[in-house]
């Protein structure tokens, strides 16, 4: 018998586990080392619950099934042991935790990898001399010079049957024992909460309508210009090679979609410079810029109370709904980093706790690059000026209006205006925490004495 062990790949439609052939057991775990780090109603894990049962529906309906475990992944794989599987195949992550992970149980049953997440093996791309890109527009060019069919190929089921295993309880082990438990959310703990997700066959159905416009539109945070796909490629519930094979489609109709896949490409990177450089998860890839640690700051920044409108309706955004538009992402880790000089893993931290398509390459490095001790040329004196970065990109301040109800009688030339919050006694909402130019002149000064050092 063969182990399919399910996590960031919860569908069955092009999926390399089920090509695996002969007796299988299907099984997804919802990790107890991390469930317990989250909140009880995260979001997320209701989204991840529902999605595994819709896993499970489709599994059966194909004659086979998944045994859903609530326990530490080494728990359940000394426990099914007994049952003598000859290995456990699996896809996913490259960050520290994972690849700890799978090396414990590879220690317990034999391990199988096989590629799923990302359109490129990590080995794939590599410079002449043998070592990896750490330039985003080289290794971009180097993606479309390899890329071919075999990026696109679509997975079939192979000749399985299923193992003979009671799947109807949760299997909940602790220390060792096993408790068998009704298969509902509640049984580990957590509460249902809803969320939007929108479904994948109606983001599917708009995108190739976004596409002609992506790489104008896609910056303006009140168009609604992206395609919202990125929690469904977090999860897996959308394979990147379907959507691969659907852009190629689109382009035969003679659609735009080569700054879209730019952006895919990007995903691909991010977690490919993890694989490579996992030290970068935690320490700087240049310069030994730490920030400081402002607990003050770090609070006004979490409650949404800087005073600076872009950031703070961001902030909102994120706490209420677990979104955040790229754009926002962007101006939001500026300030963190710059403004408010407040270290990264902070804002990386804080952002992995509300994120809904929270990913760690991405996040990890992206927080790299706003702070500028990522892989990137752009210099870390480059600071982006939010009140600048909402009139160009919520010219009509359409989006923080939304966020922002203290603000929404205010006339947009003074809700950009930074004199004006300065200045100003607005009902309910801070004045800024920082002046933006004195801040960033402060940053500049504290990066010039960390080089000196
Ligand atoms: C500080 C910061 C933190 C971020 N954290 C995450 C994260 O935890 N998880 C995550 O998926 N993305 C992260 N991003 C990247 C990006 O913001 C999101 O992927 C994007 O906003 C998702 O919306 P979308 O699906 O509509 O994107 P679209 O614009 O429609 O892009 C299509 C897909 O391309 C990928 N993509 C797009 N932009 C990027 C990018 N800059 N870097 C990497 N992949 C990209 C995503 O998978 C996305 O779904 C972060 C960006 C910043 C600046």
């Amino acid at each position: 018998m063969k182990i399919l062990w399910f996590r960031r790949d919860l569908r069955v439609e092009d999926n390399p586990l089920l090509s695996v052939e002969g007796v299988v057991l299907p099984i997804f775990v919802f990790d107890a080392d991390i469930l317990q780090t989250l909140d009880l109603s995260d979001r997320r894990v209701s989204f991840i619950f529902d999605s595994v049962m819709k896993l499970k529906r489709k599994l059966k309906s194909m004659g086979l099934d998944l045994a859903v475990f609530f326990a530490k992944p080494k728990e359940v794989f000394s426990y099914l042991s007994q049952f003598s599987p000859t290995e456990v195949v699996a896809s996913g992550d490259y960050d520290s935790y994972a690849v700890q992970r799978d090396m414990e149980v590879s220690q317990i049953l034999p391990f199988r990898y096989i590629y799923d997440t990302y359109i490129f093996e990590p080995e794939e791309i590599l410079k002449s001399d043998g070592t990896p890109y750490v330039v985003f527009s080289a290794f971009y060019n180097k993606a479309k010079e390899i890329f071919a069919a075999k990026h696109l190929q679509e997975h079939h089921r192979g000749e399985n049957y299923m193992f003979q295993f009671n799947c109807d309880k949760l299997y909940h082990l602790s220390e060792s024992n096993l408790f068998l438990m009704q298969l509902v959310i509640e049984s580990f703990g957590f509460r249902r909460v809803s969320y939007e997700i929108e479904p994948l066959d109606a983001l599917l159905d708009e995108l190739p309508k976004k596409l002609n416009g992506y790489e104008h539109d896609r910056d303006f945070v009140s168009l609604d210009a992206t395609s919202h796909l990125s929690v469904h490629l977090r999860f897996g519930t959308l394979g990147i090679r379907e959507l691969l094979r659907f852009l190629i489609m689109c382009m035969k109709e003679g659609i735009e979609t080569e700054a879209f896949f730019r952006q895919l490409v990007f995903r691909d990177f991010y977690a490919y410079l993890l694989y490579h450089f996992p030290y970068l998860e935690w320490e700087n890839f240049r310069y030994p810029f730490k920030g400081i640690e402002d607990e003050k700051r770090y609070r006004g920044f979490c409650e949404a109370r800087t005073g600076v409108p872009l950031v703070d309706a961001g902030v909102r955004e994120l706490i209420a709904t677990g979104k955040m538009h790229n754009r926002v992402r962007m101006v939001c880790a500026s300030f963190f980093t710059k403004d408010l000089l407040l270290p990264w893993q902070w804002g990386e931290k804080f952002f992995a706790k509300h994120l809904f398509d929270y990913d760690a390459a991405s996040n990890i490095l992206s927080w790299q690059w706003s702070s500028g001790t990522g892989v990137d040329p752009q210099p870390y004196f480059r600071i982006f000026n939010p009140y600048l970065q909402a009139k160009k990109f919520d010219s009509d301040a359409l989006y923080i209006k939304r966020w922002i109800k203290e603000l929404e009688n205010f006339d947009v030339k003074d809700i950009n205006n930074e004199d004006f919050l300065l200045q100003t006694n607005i009902k309910g909402y801070p004045r800024p925490l920082v002046e933006h130019k004195k801040a960033s002149m402060e940053a500049k000064n504290y990066f010039d004495e960390c080089l000196k050092s």
